[in-house]
Formats: structure tokens, C-alpha cells, sequence
């Protein structure tokens, strides 16, 4: 039996969240069984790109300040960390997206630590995935002690529905998730990837999920905000986003990427065997995305290509390279040419380690093809 902890919190009120936070987790049986006392808590915001925090795509800022002084308050040294979208390299970096979103801020005032997942770079998992043996994941997540999964409530235009099982997705640093996307465009094949990420994680005992600004419609980023007035906490991925889909409206069996982590045990799935503490009320008039109702399959062969279409790779710009070798060294997969700074796309693992660590901003995200670094650059005025 699972348990699912829903509040009423109707503001990004600093005492009303900490309140009903504070309460939940002592339901859950207090803050002691989640977080020691000098132990590294990294939140795991939702950070998909630079959106401003009334967009509601984002984890908002004032929710992170809200969990993150009352990690403080157990006792705890608090990190903050994603990797932004990178299934269309260039148009959500991560540093812009933590500045954008409020969030660089909020951690500045409160000493919280910023953890640029394609910064610190990946470790390598061995993993009995359905789909690969291997899994590169941010280290930060094996450099804390505890994680705490601060996923947004939204709707999402592809996959139905996006919360706490699919959050964990960012923990994939750089544009590595384009590949993901690419090998696994069908929803089902998608869930297995996300399977594998919450297997491969094991320190991450709570779920805390903003849903007071939801975003419905056509999320994750094109929706539009939603006041839903709630805060959904559990030590059970599968079973929050089941609750939150719930009130959302949406039919579970209608949300495929889910389907993997219900088969390999993720959680409990199972509605009988899942305590809810709180109003589960339905919120009125809530959008789903068209594709909800909508009869038509989706072409996946069509979601590679345009993957394909904007794939991009790092390329050390060689005038502006001061062959520092800081490049050389962060690489995790030894690609890059300590001499020539020419880049074995091979062995490359498109992690974005490079690319935020270099100084003089020496090594550019460039397709091949020169016409596509047109559409990319022009299109990346409309993500906003
Ligand atoms: S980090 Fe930048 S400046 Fe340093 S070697 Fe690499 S590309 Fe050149
Ligand atoms: S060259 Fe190395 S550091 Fe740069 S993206 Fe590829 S794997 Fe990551």
C-alpha cells in the first residue's frame, strides 16, 4: 500500500507551502526518515527550458524556496539541479534556463547550491534496460546523499501527461535525451527509458509535486497556466502522478510512457492499494492536450526525423580556443583531441560537459548542415 499526501495551498505563499509541506511529511512520519543532519539534498526541479515562472512550465521559484529552507531547517545542505530539453540542441541551456525561471535567483538569496547537470557531466550505468545496457546520468545524483524529486504538474502534448515519473528524464545531461527520444519516439518504448532512470536512481526517497500553478493544454512548455491549488507529496512516483492524473481527469490506461514503470514495478500502480490523504475533488474545466480525444496515430517516423533535422554536435571553434584543455579533461569519454581539439563523434556521448565549461565559449552547438543552423537560430526566438 502506498500512500499519496494531497494539500490545498491556493499561493506561492512562502508560510502557506512551508505549512502544508511540513505537515505532510510529518504524516509521512517526519523529516528525520528522509534527511540527516549535514546530509546533501539535491532537489530535482523541472527545469525544461528558459521559461519565466508564470508560464507554469517550470518547478516554481517560490516552491523551491519554500522545500529548500525547510531541508535547511532539517538539518540539510541544499542543492538545486537540472539539465534543460535538449531534443532541440541550442534552444533550452541549461545556465539561461536557471536564470530565466527565477530559480539562480531564489538559490543566490538562500545559499542553495545551482548543479548544472551538463556542467558536472554523466556516470556511466550498467543497467538490464529493455532498450540499452547502458545509461549516462548526471553525476550530482551520486555526488548527495538524498534526492528530492520536485516535478510540475502539467499536461503534455505527445505523452498525455508529464510529473514526477517522467521529471527524472533531466537527469540526463545534455542533448544524450535527443537520443532517447530518437530511439524510443513511440510513448511505450519512451516509458522504458524512464524505467531505467528510476532504476538506476536509489536515493531518492520523496516526491514533493508543485501542482498550485498547473499547466494545461499543450504542455510541457505551449500550455497555459492552470490555478489547481495543490500540493501532492509521496514516496511513490507512480502512484502521485496516478492521483494527480486523477484529478487532472485523465485516464491512466491513456498515458503510455507510464506503462513501463507500472510493468517493472516503479511503484504501486494499482488504485486499490493507494492510500489518498486530502481532496482528489476533479479540477474543473481542466484542457488536455487535442491529442487526448483525438483518434489519428502519431507518425512516429516523422518525430525522428525532425530529431534528426535539428541534431546538433559540439565543434571547438578554433580561433577563439586559448587551448586551455579544460575540454580535454572534463570529457568523460575521452573524445576530444588533446592536440587538434577535433571531436570523435563516435565516442561522443553528446553529454554537453564541454560546452558549459569552456570559458571563452570556444566550442559551439552546430549541425552539420548549415541550413539547419538557420531554422534553429530562428526558431529559437519563438521559444520563449
Ligand atoms: S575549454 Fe575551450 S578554450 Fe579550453 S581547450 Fe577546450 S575549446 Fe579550447
Ligand atoms: S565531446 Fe565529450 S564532453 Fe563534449 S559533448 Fe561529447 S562526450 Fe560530452
Amino acid at each position: 500500500m502506498s500512500k499519496v499526501l494531497v494539500s490545498n495551498c491556493d499561493s506561492y505563499d512562502l508560510n502557506q507551502m512551508k505549512t502544508m509541506i511540513q505537515a505532510s511529511i510529518d504524516q509521512l512520519g517526519g523529516s528525520e526518515k528522509y534527511v540527516k543532519k549535514g546530509q546533501k539534498v539535491l532537489l530535482k526541479i523541472n527545469l525544461i527550458g528558459p521559461k519565466k515562472p508564470e508560464k507554469a512550465a517550470t518547478t516554481n521559484p517560490e516552491f523551491v524556496r519554500a522545500v529548500g529552507q525547510l531541508v535547511q531547517s532539517w538539518g540539510g545542505e541544499v542543492y538545486v539541479g537540472d539539465s534543460s530539453g535538449g531534443a532541440i540542441a541550442g534552444m533550452a541551456p541549461t545556465k539561461k534556463s536557471f536564470i530565466v525561471s527565477g530559480i539562480e535567483k531564489v538559490a543566490n538569496e538562500e545559499g542553495f547550491i545551482i548543479v548544472n547537470f551538463d556542467e558536472v557531466g554523466p556516470v556511466k550505468k550498467e543497467i538490464a534496460g529493455n532498450y540499452s545496457s547502458e545509461l549516462y546520468i548526471t553525476k550530482a545524483i551520486e555526488e548527495v546523499d538524498v534526492v528530492i524529486n520536485l516535478p510540475k504538474m502539467k499536461t503534455h502534448s505527445m505523452g498525455i501527461y508529464t510529473g514526477a515519473v517522467k521529471n527524472l528524464f533531466g537527469a540526463i545531461p545534455g542533448l544524450r535525451k535527443a537520443k532517447y527520444h530518437k530511439d524510443g519516439p513511440n510513448p511505450l518504448d519512451f516509458g522504458e527509458f524512464l524505467a531505467d532512470i528510476h532504476k538506476a536512481i536509489n536515493n531518492m526517497p520523496l516526491h514533493i509535486m508543485d501542482g498550485i500553478v498547473s499547466m494545461q493544454g499543450e504542455g510541457p512548455t505551449a500550455g497555459n497556466p492552470y490555478s489547481a491549488g495543490k500540493i501532492l507529496i509521496s514516496e511513490d512516483p507512480l502512484s502521485l502522478d496516478r492521483i494527480a492524473m486523477e484529478m487532472m481527469s485523465i485516464d491512466p490506461d491513456k498515458v503510455p510512457i507510464l506503462q513501463a514503470s507500472v510493468k517493472r514495478g516503479i511503484g504501486v500502480w494499482d488504485r486499490t492499494q493507494i492510500e489518498v490523504i486530502g481532496d482528489v475533488s476533479k479540477l474543473k474545466k481542466y484542457k488536455l492536450p487535442k491529442k487526448y480525444f483525438s483518434k489519428e496515430p502519431t507518425d512516429y517516423d516523422r518525430v525522428k526525423g525532425v530529431i534528426d533535422f535539428f541534431k546538433a554536435v559540439p565543434i571547438v571553434k578554433q580561433k577563439k580556443c586559448v587551448n586551455c584543455n579544460t575540454c580535454v579533461d572534463a570529457c568523460p569519454v575521452h573524445a576530444i583531441d588533446r592536440k587538434t581539439k577535433l571531436i570523435n563523434y563516435t565516442t561522443c556521448i553528446d553529454c554537453l560537459c564541454c560546452h558549459e565549461l569552456c570559458m571563452v565559449e570556444a566550442i559551439e552547438l552546430k549541425s552539420q548542415k548549415k541550413y539547419v543552423n538557420v531554422v534553429r537560430a530562428i526558431s529559437s526566438i519563438f521559444y520563449k
